[in-house]
């Protein structure tokens, strides 16, 4: 198995008692690979990151069949603390900062878990090279570093949502949503980050309902749909389907008869052929 890849096998979830949120959902992510999982709201995009992130429980949430495995360590149902251990990291939906505590404050929490930091003991040479890495990437959360991360605009939250995360040193990031709310420019802001973060030998596992930003960003995707995968394939391919193009991108062209003909794409900006998209490869 290749280190640091992330494999998920028939993984099933429910909620409470009744609800089955995913259903023998199967993906994996390359090692230094960025994959995104796209769908409408309720198709099960974050329960299948709480699952990897080992979380669930604290939803009522609990992984019912199937497996998750990372490096060849087997994740599904572990301990949050060793899912973070393992080199898994999360950062979760609505960017839930501390916003009492300053930028830095946040930054050090973020490498609790891994070092055992405790508030008030002095920062570790690890803590701060990891500290500067982040301040390089966002230069904005050097400049606030005192102030309290509750003034903080929404885009400068999310800077330092995937900042703490980073402070863990993952190998495989999980980011929940990260463009959610924010205006446009910031959008392109933060998806340059997670380009550079990739470039620097992290996995990246996205969830977005922006299809745009994420197939842009992703090498490989896979399209939720009421917990169960519905398209898998490369993100060029899957930008090219008329389903993707119609429900994700929003373009109403992918709809016309001729288009879906295969007929010549006309307005298209993009002119390569559709290519028939296999569902889950296995
Ligand atoms: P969104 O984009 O709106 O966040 P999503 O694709 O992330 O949606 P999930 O939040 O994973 O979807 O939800 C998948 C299904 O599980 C939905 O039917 C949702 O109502 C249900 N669900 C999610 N969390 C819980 C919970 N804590 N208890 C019960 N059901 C839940």
């Amino acid at each position: 198995m290749e280190p640091g890849a992330l494999f998920v096998q028939g993984l099933e979830v429910v909620y409470g008692r009744s609800v089955r949120a995913l259903r023998g959902i199967s993906l994996d992510v390359p090692a230094n690979g960025v994959v995104a999982v796209l769908g409408a709201n309720g198709a099960g995009k974050s329960t299948l990151l709480r699952a990897v992130s080992g979380t669930l429980s604290l939803h009522r949430g609990a992984i019912t069949a199937g497996s998750i495995e990372y490096g060849g360590e087997r994740l599904g149902g572990r301990d949050p603390a060793v899912i973070v251990r393992a080199g898994v990291v999360q950062v979760p939906e609505g960017r839930r900062v501390f916003a009492n505590l300053s930028v830095d404050e946040n930054l050090q929490a973020g490498a609790l878990s891994m070092r055992g930091l405790r508030r008030g003991k002095r920062v570790s040479t690890a803590t701060r090279t990891s500290r500067d890495r982040v301040f390089d990437l966002f230069p904005v959360l050097a400049e606030r570093r005192e102030q309290r991360a509750g003034l903080l605009s929404g885009g400068e939250q999310q800077m330092l949502a995937i900042g703490r995360a980073l402070m863990a040193s993952p190998r495989l990031l999980l980011l929940d949503e990260p463009s959610l709310g924010l205006a446009p420019r910031m959008v392109g802001r933060i998806a340059g980050v997670v380009r550079e973060i990739a470039a620097q030998g992290v996995a990246v596992l996205l969830v977005e309902q922006n299809a745009t930003v994420a197939l842009d960003l992703a090498d490989k995707a896979y399209v939720l749909d009421v917990g169960e995968v519905r398209l898998a394939g490369s993100s060029a391919d899957l930008a090219r389907t008329d389903e993707v193009r119609r429900l994700y991108l929003g373009e109403a062209e992918a709809a016309r008869p001729d288009a879906a003909a295969g007929a010549p794409p006309g307005r298209d900006p993009r002119p390569a052929p559709r290519k028939p998209l296999r569902r889950w490869e296995g």
